[in-house]
């Protein structure tokens, strides 16, 4: 797989890894404009809608590809701004275009809207009770990932240009997407054309994460890790657990490769360029005490940053396992997913943009933030556009980030003075690029 070139752009700025949450120092910020000064005018109207919103789609979470109730809110909200609505883009993804009345470029902006089998703990008075059937059981379902937010803040956004649509300069696609969380929304979306007719000349999303309330953080350059799973079975023979020199002992064998797995990155990469995490998360074999069983499948996950890097990881995963299986005389079949893209901010676009997210963030500020090795399926979008993501914080004033619950925590909270800075951040950026024209 060759390096995309946008990569290779991104990949080209030298990885200065700056303490985490340093303020930018001599912030720019952009001025307002008239159109600017129309999404502040608009925005008192809005806020109360965008929270109602938010809380119920957060008492009613849906898993991945089954987010029909959220997508009907949606698509019902859309129309309602006479908004020209496609349904059913990607399963149940759903897709507005909203088209200015002066010419200019086209922005996407992108919010996705699955929820997670987790049970809520958290005490809210608009708490999820959903459950749903999540791989043969019955399970919780829970926004905690806080696709909530991203959902309520995209119809908010929706509605604040739908009201100034005369004097937009350029179109604006709205992306619903369904199942980011592992299952492959954003390309099912793709393949069914989301990002054609028009084509997007820029892409924004947003995440909310466990920083200051308000705060925006990003990066230019590689943001989050390329996600890939491997999987690894280690054949042995089975025997009696009292007479292990009759068979071959997979179990043995699985714990020399784990640890064998655990030097790769330790010993054998140059993570002084960019960093890596190989982890074995799951390991499955045997049935009792007495039987040394015939075999082991254990499942792990791999991150990195560079397509080069993620190739040459799995090679020596492979190579690992297979000879070390090998000196005990069992054998290991290693498969290494081969997909995973790197969500890496455009470095241009992320510079242009940087002054109008300053002024979106105000007091709570912008900071450049490390790589974070968890992933998203966002740059499925941005393949061939250019594309600007970043993070927003939900820790309530006064809590420490540090110790807030982290996504997918069953206490994850997002503090709803966020959803107004998340308004803001992708209104602007859509007039501020609108108005400054493609710039490709
Ligand atoms: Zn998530
Ligand atoms: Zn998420």
């Amino acid at each position: 797989m060759r390096l995309r070139p946008l990569l290779l752009t991104a990949l080209a700025v030298p990885l200065v890894l700056a303490p985490a949450h340093a303020r930018i120092a001599h912030a720019q910020v952009a001025p307002s404009s008239d159109l600017v000064r129309a999404i502040d005018a608009r925005l008192p109207a809005v806020m109360p809608k965008v929270v109602a919103w938010r809380r119920d789609i957060h008492e009613h979470p849906e898993l991945s590809f089954e987010e029909t109730r959220t997508a009907a809110l949606v698509a019902e909200h859309l129309r309602g701004l006479g908004i020209e609505v496609q349904t059913e883009v990607g399963k149940t993804g759903v897709v507005g275009i909203l088209r200015g009345g002066r010419p200019g470029p086209v922005v996407a902006l992108r919010a996705d809207m699955d929820g997670l089998p987790v049970t809520e703990q958290v005490d809210l008075p608009f708490r999820s009770r959903a459950t749903a059937q999540w791989q043969g059981a019955t399970v919780g379902v829970m926004h905690a990932c806080g696709h909530d937010n991203h959902v309520a803040i995209l119809m908010g956004v929706a509605e604040v240009l739908a009201g100034m649509k005369a004097q937009l300069p350029g179109t604006v696609k709205f992306i619903f997407q369904p199942a980011e969380e592992g299952l492959g929304g954003a390309k099912a979306m793709i393949d069914d054309g989301v990002l054609r007719d028009p084509v997007p000349d820029a892409v924004f999303g947003l995440h909310v994460w466990p920083s200051p309330v308000g705060s925006i953080g990003l990066r230019a350059g590689p943001l989050m890790a390329a996600a890939g799973n491997f999987t690894i079975v280690v054949k042995g023979r089975q025997t009696h657990g009292s007479q292990p020199w009759s068979g071959i002992d997979p179990i043995v064998v699985s714990s020399q490769v784990i640890m064998g797995l655990q030097t790769i990155v330790s010993r054998q990469v140059n993570i002084s360029t960019l960093p890596a995490v190989l982890t074995v998360g799951q390991i499955q074999g045997g049935n009792r005490s007495n039987i040394i069983p015939d075999s082991v499948v254990m499942v792990g996950t791999l991150r990195t940053f560079d397509d080069a890097m993620r190739r040459d990881i799995a090679a020596r995963i492979t190579r690992t396992a297979e000879q070390i299986a090998r000196s005990a005389g069992a054998t290991a079949t290693v498969t290494v997913d081969p997909s995973g893209l790197v969500l890496a901010n455009d470095t241009s676009l992320t510079e242009r943009m940087l002054p109008t997210l300053r002024r979106a963030a105000g007091e709570a500020g912008v900071q450049f933030i490390n790589p974070i090795m968890a992933s998203e399926d966002f740059p499925e979008f941005t393949r061939d556009i250019p594309g600007v993501f970043f993070f927003l914080g939900i820790v309530p004033k006064g809590q420490d980030p540090a110790a807030a619950p982290p996504n997918h925590s069953p206490f994850f909270f997002a503090d709803e003075g966020a959803l107004e800075p998340g308004v803001r951040s992708l209104a602007e950026l859509t007039v501020d690029f609108l108005r400054g024209g493609a710039q490709r």
